[in-house]
């Protein structure tokens, strides 16, 4: 295959047989954008991420650690004969699963040090205060952080009140709440009697000073215990020195709840304590958390940390004139202090071209201290690319995981010029991708299918992006060569409108919208214009509010999406009561440890386990189904408690999970295992696809259907077992669509979802939307974030919220039935929805 005369040279896999891949062989060009397309579930990642990217990973690190040479044996390297011509790469995989780590968009792109770089060089300082070096500037360092808060920017205090809520009540009867419960707080009891004060009068009528020490000294007296005596007969005890039961170290309540906030590892005492403390914005920072000398520094006349809150588009304007060395008073600088203003300038240059490259990705509406939980996978994923951008590497390959996942239609052109830039660099990149107008723009093509799971697996094609056309077994092909025009389509009536008033949240000001029942409505804009915020998060959580249902599910979620803004409502109208509930599909994760997956989460696997319980062995051995549990003691192996895996913890490198030695990943003990139905055992069904025991279950009713309406979403190739910590965001919020599609749904719903097509092939993007109309059909309302041309024009109204993103979007710019808003003038969706429609 080497006839190809535009590429440098390739990269060559031969024998790979990873996951579902059949021992293929392919040449992809280096330098080059390769993309790999195929239905959900053919092979892509398997074959992109699974292979390519692990097997140059592998090569890194065996060259970095003998110890994880041996480790590889264990965990198991890409499972390939061999791999020539491969560049190191870096992968840019959205997120799987929760983020872990919190950092802000300044961490993440590390422009944050350019910016306490600036601050220290070129910001204007007051008359007489000497230069504060740049980790000054931060409040994570001890240069940095306000000595009164230490950086949190809120301090805690403790009060007589938090700390005794009841001073009605006796030491004895723990007046002094803040006190450890159990055996610490009576020590600190007995300790009191030891020291003569009186624990049987009412708190409130200690003297003043008594109940001061016992609070808020420092000292911290031993004492001799004598823990079963009566105040009286320790008294005699203390007198005559009898010998105590053991000496006790006096510690003050605040004493006590402070120390434990600041040293305890466990999450559980941390909050307990905090109940006793009251937390307030740091008086001498205002909750800026930087020293008062860092804070003095302005630059354009804002202190570091009102920059750091500034949409980056401001921040880039902001930093045009002075890079540019036309800002007011240049001259004057350039003259006085020569050094400054020349150090303004190439900083101020600097940082506005790497800005830049993240204006041009659609990101300028987010600030940098915007916390990365806060943030959606595809915005995270973009963040780490503009990153990449500016950091000059070369002869790497870059391999990306659906990098328009979030992007709107306008946006994506950017996304490509961004990529064109890494390849004119000099790098490779090898991309999963759905969209088409991005599967267009590659230099070669890698189609994997045909089908998924077992039907998937082969090469179908694999060269530039023209010769897919003839490929008959291709589905790519059908869409990307096919007129993917939606034709005429008749929207639904509304069979009446809900209304939503006085929303503010976010970019969102006093906003009001209305929304048809009865059909399904796309919202669409800019990413940043303000949708998910409007219907994920106020429209969500309104309508939960009204039904008194909670947030569930993702309720758990809130606290760790860095959002410290409280659960948002609006006014609601219209005929709101003619609805029964909310159901929100959205793409957070299904569990957030590998203990849940697809079978638990969907109540499948409770049938599944009464069905082993009825097994004749099991009968014989009066196995109940919670033997067939492997997140409970019984049936499961203790060594991995029912994992199957355990982790190996490696020096200097992340910690890595291997098969557990005792079950070999079985996750039950050998007992459990004897049972069988059919001849396969319970762990044989937890490693099963959907679409193998869609076949196997086939006499199973309750199984059976649950079974099938996972195929009919496309999931028909995730194993049932699949953890759910593995499932992608798109994966995660199938399996929700159809717990909820099984549900005899009684009543009118409103279905939330979130850009459902995530991670489809067009394909399955067309399969999702008939289980959507199904859905209305049934007279229920669907009201979805979307992205996908398709979806929209095929939808009954669209609501077009923009025009641009932050500040520059919030309000509706156009709504109507998608041929309404294709016409509307000021609306950036119009046009791509228009050549949509045909
Ligand atoms: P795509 O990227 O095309 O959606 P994948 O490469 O993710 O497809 O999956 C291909 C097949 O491999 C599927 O049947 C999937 O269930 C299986 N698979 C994916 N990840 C794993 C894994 N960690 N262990 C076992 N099988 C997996
Ligand atoms: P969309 O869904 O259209 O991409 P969003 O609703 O996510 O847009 O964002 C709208 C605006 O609200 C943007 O300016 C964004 O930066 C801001 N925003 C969104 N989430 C948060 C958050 N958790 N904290 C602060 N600002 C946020
Ligand atoms: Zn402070
Ligand atoms: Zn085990």
């Amino acid at each position: 295959m080497t006839d190809h005369p535009g590429f440098s040279g390739f990269v060559r896999v031969r024998g790979a047989r990873e996951h579902n891949l059949k021992d293929i062989s392919v040449e992809v060009p280096r330098d080059a954008l390769v993309v790999f397309t195929g239905v959900s579930g053919s092979g892509k990642s398997s074959l992109a991420f699974g292979t390519l990217y692990a097997e140059a990973q592998r090569r890194y690190l065996e060259s970095v650690s003998p110890y994880a040479r041996r480790l590889f044996h264990q965990v198991g390297a890409p499972d390939v004969d061999a791999v020539e011509g491969l560049p190191p790469a870096v992968a840019l995989q959205q997120q799987r699963g929760a983020p872990t780590a919190r950092s802000s968009v300044g961490s993440v792109t590390t422009l944050s040090n350019l910016v306490r770089m600036l601050y220290s060089r070129a910001g204007d300082y007051p008359e007489g205060q000497g230069i504060v070096y740049a980790e000054g500037f931060s409040p994570n360092t001890p240069e940095g952080a306000c000595p009164e808060c230490h950086g949190l920017g809120r301090v805690y205090e403790v009060t007589e009140a938090s700390m005794v809520p009841d001073p009605a009540l006796t030491i004895r009867e723990r007046a002094v709440a803040a006190w450890p419960q159990a055996w610490g707080g009576q020590n600190q009891r007995d300790i009191l009697v030891s020291l003569g004060i009186d624990v049987d009068v009412p708190w409130r009528d200690l003297p003043r000073d008594t109940r001061d020490w016992i609070l808020f000294s420092d000292e911290q007296p031993v004492v001799p215990v004598y823990p079963g005596l009566t105040p009286e007969a320790t008294r005699r005890a203390v007198k005559r020195q009898s010998p105590p039961d053991y000496m006790g170290t006096f510690s003050s309540a605040r004493r006590h709840v402070l120390h434990t906030f600041a040293t305890t590892e466990s999450a559980a005492m941390k909050k307990r304590v905090q109940a006793y403390m009251i937390e307030t914005v740091c008086p001498v920072c205002h909750g800026k958390r930087l020293r008062p000398e860092a804070l003095a520094v302005r630059f354009a006349g804002y202190d570091i940390t009102d920059f750091s809150r500034l949409p980056l588009t401001q921040v880039a304007e902001l930093l045009r004139p002075v890079a540019e060395g036309r800002e007011e008073g240049h001259a004057r600088r350039l003259r006085e202090r020569p050094e400054v203003a020349v150090a303004a300038q190439r900083l101020a240059a600097d940082l506005a071209a790497r800005l830049d490259v993240l204006l041009r990705l659609g990101l300028g509406y987010l600030h940098f201290e915007r916390t990365t939980p806060s943030l959606s996978p595809g915005e995270l994923q973009r963040l780490r690319l503009a990153t990449q951008l500016y950091s000059n590497l070369f002869g790497v390959v870059y391999v990306l995981d659906e990098p328009s996942a979030g992007l709107h239609p306008a946006d994506t052109e950017a996304l490509l010029s961004a990529l064109g830039g890494l390849k004119a660099a000099g790098n490779s990149l090898f991309v999963v991708e759905h969209d088409l107008d991005v599967v267009r723009r590659a230099d070669w093509l890698v189609d994997v299918g045909p089908g998924a799971g077992e039907g998937g697996g082969e090469i179908l094609y694999s060269g530039p992006p023209e010769g897919l056309r003839d490929v008959e077994a291709s589905q790519t092909a059908a869409y990307l060569f096919r007129d993917t025009r939606a034709g005429p389509h008749e929207p639904r009536a509304p069979s009446g409108w809900l209304e939503l008033g006085g929303v503010t949240r976010h970019n969102l000001r006093d906003l009001s919208v209305r929304f048809p029942l009865g059909v399904l409505t796309c919202v669409t804009g800019v990413s940043g214009s303000g949708k998910s915020t409007l219907v994920s998060q106020v429209l969500a959580q309104t309508l939960a509010a009204h039904f008194g249902q909670g947030t569930a599910p993702g309720a758990e979620d809130v606290e760790e999406e860095g959002d410290d803004v409280p659960a948002a409502t609006a006014r609601l109208g219209g005929d709101v009561g003619t609805l029964s509930r909310l159901v929100r599909v959205d793409q957070k994760p299904i569990g957030r440890t590998p203990r849940s997956n697809m079978a638990t989460y969907t109540g499948l696997f409770d049938h599944v386990r009464k069905l082993f319980a009825a097994a004749p062995l099991a009968k014989k051995r009066k196995y109940s189904a919670g033997r067939f549990s492997f997140n409970v003691k019984g049936g499961r192996c203790e060594h991995c408690q029912g994992e199957g895996w355990v982790m190996v913890e490696l020096l200097f490198l992340p910690s890595v999970y291997a098969p557990c030695p005792v079950c070999h990943g079985a996750r039950y003990n050998a007992q459990t295992l004897e049972v069988e139905v059919r001849g396969q055992t319970i762990a044989d069904v937890l490693g099963m696809t959907v679409d193998t025991a869609h076949a196997f279950f086939g006499e199973e009713r309750p199984i059976f259907q649950a079974l099938d309406t996972l195929r009919e979403v496309g999931l028909g190739y995730l194993r049932l077992g699949q953890p759910a910590t593995e499932l992608s965001g798109g994966e995660a919020q199938r399996i929700k669509l159809a717990t909820e599609l099984q549900r005899a749904a009684r009543g009118h719903a409103v279905y939330i979802l979130d850009e459902p097509t995530t991670g489809l092939h067009p394909a399955d993007v067309e399969r999702l939307t008939r289980q959507l109309a199904r859905l209305v059909e049934a007279g229920h309302t669907v009201i979805a974030v979307e992205h996908d041309l398709q979806v929209v024009a095929g939808s009954d109204w669209v609501l077009d919220i923009g025009p641009g993103a932050g500040e520059e979007g919030g309000r509706v710019v156009a709504q109507g039935t998608p041929a309404e808003v294709a016409r509307a003038p000021e609306s950036r969706t119009a046009p791509y929805l228009a050549r949509a429609l045909g």
